[in-house]
């Protein structure tokens, strides 16, 4: 069984073929970077425009590289939200223009729950339940995954998310848009002790998250350093500093978690990441260095499946599917989409 997965809800426009197996048939994807870069962000009404001027030919791009039909398909999985309005009506009107067209079943995917499922296509083995880092452009979340459309939050940012803190660091410091992978480049060779930059929320009780202080910090810093913060040592120093803060202020969340999670699921022993900041090879170290220690596994998708892609859409689809769980052609687009707000099939 194949399904089309279809993905516009932010700057990268793609399509997916994927098998109930977990076979990736084809998967070609459009980043809209050139686009939104003299900007400094991604402008939704030029996203909306490029998806409607891509997407198309991506759909037929993949569907020419496997040498099928739309009638061979098994169903349409498309995103339906949370994102950028127009992005993601672009996608969902294509997928329902698809499925009535070929009658063929139709996904609405939860963008996040895309997000939260992409482990268990990297994993075949995982069972729920399990728990989820999920730290991505628009979010900061532990969740307890306990199905298909069975989330429980157990703590998010009460402010920025964790990839537009990264954004914004590199903004003050000049690198570009999208920050994330330039900001980790730079930490690299970086002293990460340098500048004593705050933890917020270390030590406190739940498992929320906060990341403006630490942003404001920053910049105090590059304010302080004058035209000294330019130099690319210093660059790099600031960008070690934050990511180390970053780094310390996820094990300590993650860690609660992990603790109240195995609490409440003691056959649970699985810490998931996912979301584009989960790309990030330093993080990716330090919690699973904290996972271990908790006695958990940690399951990251490779970096092309942790950044936004049609391969997970497809995949939430099939899982979808499996269950029954379709949609009508009445189903909407949303810009906000909460996890919690999902039912099981
Ligand atoms: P959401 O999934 O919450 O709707 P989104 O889809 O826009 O948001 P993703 O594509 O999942 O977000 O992730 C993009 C974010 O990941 C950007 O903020 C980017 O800077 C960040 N990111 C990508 N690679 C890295 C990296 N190596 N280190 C840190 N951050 C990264
Ligand atoms: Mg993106
Ligand atoms: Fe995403």
């Amino acid at each position: 069984a194949i399904v089309l997965g279809i993905e516009t809800s932010c700057d990268e426009t793609a399509a997916a073929l994927v098998r109930a197996d977990r076979q990736v048939l084809s998967a070609p994807l459009f980043s809209q970077l050139a686009e939104h870069a003299p900007y400094g962000g991604v402008v939704p009404e030029i996203a909306a425009r490029a998806h409607v001027e891509k997407l198309d030919l991506l759909v037929a791009e993949a569907m020419a590289a496997v040498g099928i039909g739309f009638a061979d398909l098994a169903g349409v999985a498309a995103t339906a939200g949370p994102g950028l309005i127009g992005g993601v009506m672009v996608g969902l009107l294509t997928a329902k223009t698809i499925a009535l067209v070929n009658d063929l079943p139709l996904v609405a995917v939860n963008h996040l729950e895309a997000h939260a499922l992409t482990a268990r296509f990297v994993a075949p083995e995982l069972d729920f339940p399990y728990l989820l880092l999920l730290v991505s452009g628009g979010h900061c979340q532990l969740v307890a995954v306990e199905g298909v459309g069975r989330y429980r939050q157990l703590g998010t940012t009460i402010d920025d998310a964790l990839g537009e803190a990264f954004d914004k660091v590199a903004k003050m410091l000049g690198l570009g848009y999208p920050g994330g992978p330039a900001v980790e480049a730079l930490a690299a060779e970086g002293d990460p002790e340098r500048f004593p930059l705050p933890r917020p929320l270390i030590g406190t009780k739940g498992c929320d998250f906060s990341f403006s202080g630490l942003k404001t910090a920053v910049r105090h810093q590059i304010l302080a350093l004058g035209r000294e913060a330019g130099r690319e040592a210093t660059m790099r120093d600031l960008c070690a500093s934050f990511q180390a803060a970053v780094g310390d202020v996820l094990v300590d969340r993650a860690a609660r978690a992990m603790r109240s999670f195995r609490a409440d699921h003691p056959d649970g022993r699985t810490l998931v990441l996912a979301g584009g900041v989960a790309a990030n090879r330093y993080l990716r170290q330090r919690l699973e260095a904290a996972a271990a220690g908790l006695g958990f596994r940690l399951v990251a998708p490779p970096l092309a499946l942790c950044t936004d892609n049609a391969v997970m859409v497809a995949w939430a689809g099939i899982e979808r599917l499996r269950l029954a769980s379709v949609n009508d052609q009445a189903v909407p687009a949303r810009a906000r989409w909460p996890l919690e707000e999902l039912t099981p099939p």
